[in-house]
């Protein structure tokens, strides 16, 4: 029997505006596209999950990579990491301030001898590898630089960071019956310089094993407070459903955490996708060789 092949991506669990709906649908969905591509071109889960998140870090609609939210210093500072299910390699970045696609650098830490760089280290890792360094600036899109002027000059209340923002996730399955996952953030909004949320994390804002993969989003503490991906990747374990697994790990964080929030997505190496979130919204987008697709907030 031909193995499963699918794909599933999240833009964020928050309060996405209304004016801002209709374009994380299409971000994930064309990130849901070119993952799928490379899929069904017998690309490994390992490339799929990048080609899909690089499309959300160079969509300026998401907060990861262009476009996302700024520290309190006003920089974009980036995290990313990538966790492949077989061999249970990881490879994460974090405090990036030069690089346009953490999710590239993240998928050659992988492959090599560290789990993690952070900052200036990461940044010269790089260079090493031929990956261009580009300005800050170069990050911070209108919108962004509004809002962290309107906070800083004009007072405005900042979002809680407990309400989460528009980071990215993907987890891909391949015809070898391999699942890797991914993500990638800015961040929470004026974040203070230095902070690292549960996204590039290991168990907290990523999980995969041959049995299941989880990714997660939302308020970054409360996710790593609970290690929410390993917690949801244990479920499926336990011979959980994708789908009861991932309302389960929503669960807990809510219950373990004062005011966790966030969300999650999950997916088995029989292509059975999972989502669940506490906030208001996630954006998400999903495609499977059973003839499953869909995509919403
Ligand atoms: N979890 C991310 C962080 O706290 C934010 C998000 O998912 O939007 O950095």
């Amino acid at each position: 029997m031909e193995s499963s092949q699918a794909i599933i991506v999240h833009g964020g669990a928050w309060a996405i505006p209304d004016d801002q709906v209709t374009a994380h649908i299409a971000g994930c969905v064309a990130a849901r596209t070119a993952g799928w591509q490379v899929l069904q071109n017998g690309g490994s889960a390992l490339e799929a999950v990048e080609v899909a998140v690089r499309v959300m870090e160079d969509d300026p609609i998401f907060d990861a990579g262009t476009g996302s939210v700024l520290t309190s210093a006003g920089t974009v500072e980036l995290d990313a990491a990538l966790m492949d299910g077989r061999t249970l390699r990881y490879g994460a970045v974090a405090g990036l301030r030069r690089i346009r696609n953490p999710i590239m650098l993240a998928r050659y830490v992988l492959q090599g001898p560290a789990t993690m760089l952070v900052g200036t280290g990461a940044e010269e890792f790089a260079a090493t590898v031929g990956i261009p360094l580009c300005e800050n600036a170069e990050l911070i899109v209108e919108r962004e630089r509004r809002l962290w002027l309107e906070w800083k000059e004009k007072g405005a209340l900042p979002p809680p960071p407990t309400s989460g923002h528009d980071t990215v996730g993907a987890i891909a399955l391949d015809r070898e019956g391999n699942l890797v996952a991914a993500n990638s953030t800015g961040g929470t909004p004026f974040k203070l310089p230095g902070r690292v949320g549960d996204t590039p994390l290991v168990g907290c804002g990523l999980y995969a094993t041959p049995v299941g993969a989880a990714v997660c989003t939302g308020w970054g503490e409360s996710i790593t407070r609970v290690a929410l991906a390993r917690r949801v990747v244990e479920l499926l374990e336990d011979g959980l459903p994708p789908q009861v697994a991932a309302e389960r790990g929503i669960h807990l964080l809510a219950e373990l955490v004062a005011g966790g929030r966030g969300g999650v997505i999950v997916l088995t190496p029989n292509g059975e996708v999972g989502l669940a979130w506490n906030t208001s919204r996630m954006a998400y987008a999903y495609i499977t060789s059973h003839g499953a697709a869909q995509a919403g907030v």
